[in-house]
């Protein structure tokens, strides 16, 4: 009480990450990607996931070159339980059993409602809602037997409220978002912390394609397209992987300890 603060002890250490293996799922391309280098920054040792094995290790060898951790690629398709059984043993056995994981992989299909059949609703919930439910219990008995863990799922403002053409995927979100919220309170004294980032429209190929299909529904030009998507952000513009990254990196801190079962929006402002 009342003695000067000399250090902050987190935010002193430049590789607070160090010795820990952060698993990130979609960590090829887009949010993955830079999530996975900010992560390795922070000292992690990193095993991306993903369907494309020659994204994935690019992104594995470019890791290790610019971070010397050490950094490993996993082809898993996260819509596949038993792909995602044994890409995950062979993650633990390479780098050891995971203590962070980010559950980005994700798919964003759009359709009135009235063509939302089963099979694209199905999709959607396979990739965005159950892939996550099944990569974590993949690590977690692993972070509980170590005492420590970070668990982050990239969801979406859409995982927070409704948005017109995408029932689908507002649903998968949702579920994540609620899936986020339980599980922090089941394992609240253990040592493991679950959180969600929930971004707006971020400047990814995902947001590439939304703007392509506007464009081949309505006839409107690019610039009028990608009007209309950043109206949605207050501050009238894309968010960029590296906001993103930079939310989720926070979240695996140490010194996160006590954040656990929030959804942080990063929109500009879109979502209060
Ligand atoms: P992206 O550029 O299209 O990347 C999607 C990533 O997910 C890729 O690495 C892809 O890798 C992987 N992926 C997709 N389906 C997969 C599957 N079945 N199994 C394994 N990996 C799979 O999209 P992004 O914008 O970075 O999206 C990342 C996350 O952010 C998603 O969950 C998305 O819903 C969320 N999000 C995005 C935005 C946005 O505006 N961009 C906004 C809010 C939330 P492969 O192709 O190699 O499989």
């Amino acid at each position: 009480m009342g003695s000067a603060v000399t250090d902050v002890p987190s935010m002193g250490d430049d590789k607070p990450l160090s010795g820990r293996h952060a698993v990130v799922t979609g960590g090829g391309r887009g949010i993955g990607a830079h999530v996975a280098a900010r992560l390795a920054k922070l000292g992690a040792d990193v095993t991306v996931v993903g369907r494309t094995q020659a994204t994935l290790d690019a992104q594995a060898t470019a890791i290790t070159a610019r971070h010397k951790v050490r950094a490993a690629a996993e082809v898993v398709d996260v819509g596949d339980p038993e792909a995602i059984k044994n890409g995950f043993a062979r993650a633990a056995d390479r780098l050891g059993p995971p203590t962070i994981l980010v559950n980005n992989a994700g798919i964003a299909l759009s359709a009135p409602f009235h063509r939302t059949d089963l099979d694209l609703w199905n999709r959607i919930m396979q990739v965005d809602a159950t892939g996550p439910f099944l990569c974590t219990q993949q690590v977690l008995k692993g972070m509980l037997a170590a005492g420590w863990g970070r668990i982050v799922t990239v969801a979406s403002g859409a995982g927070l409220s409704g948005y017109p053409y995408v029932t689908a995927y507002c649903a998968a979100k949702h579920a994540s978002v609620g899936m986020v919220r339980a599980l922090a309170r089941e394992v609240a004294t253990k040592g493991v912390t679950v959180n969600a980032v929930c971004p707006g429209y971020v400047d990814t190929d995902i947001v590439t394609n939304t703007l392509d299909n506007i464009i081949a529904k309505t006839g409107r030009s690019r610039e009028e397209a990608l009007a209309e998507l950043v109206a949605h952000n207050p501050q009238g513009r894309l968010v960029t992987c590296d906001e993103v990254a930079d939310a989720v990196a926070w979240l695996c801190l140490p010194s996160s300890a006590s954040i656990t079962g929030q959804s942080i929006i990063i929109a500009g402002g879109e979502l209060m």
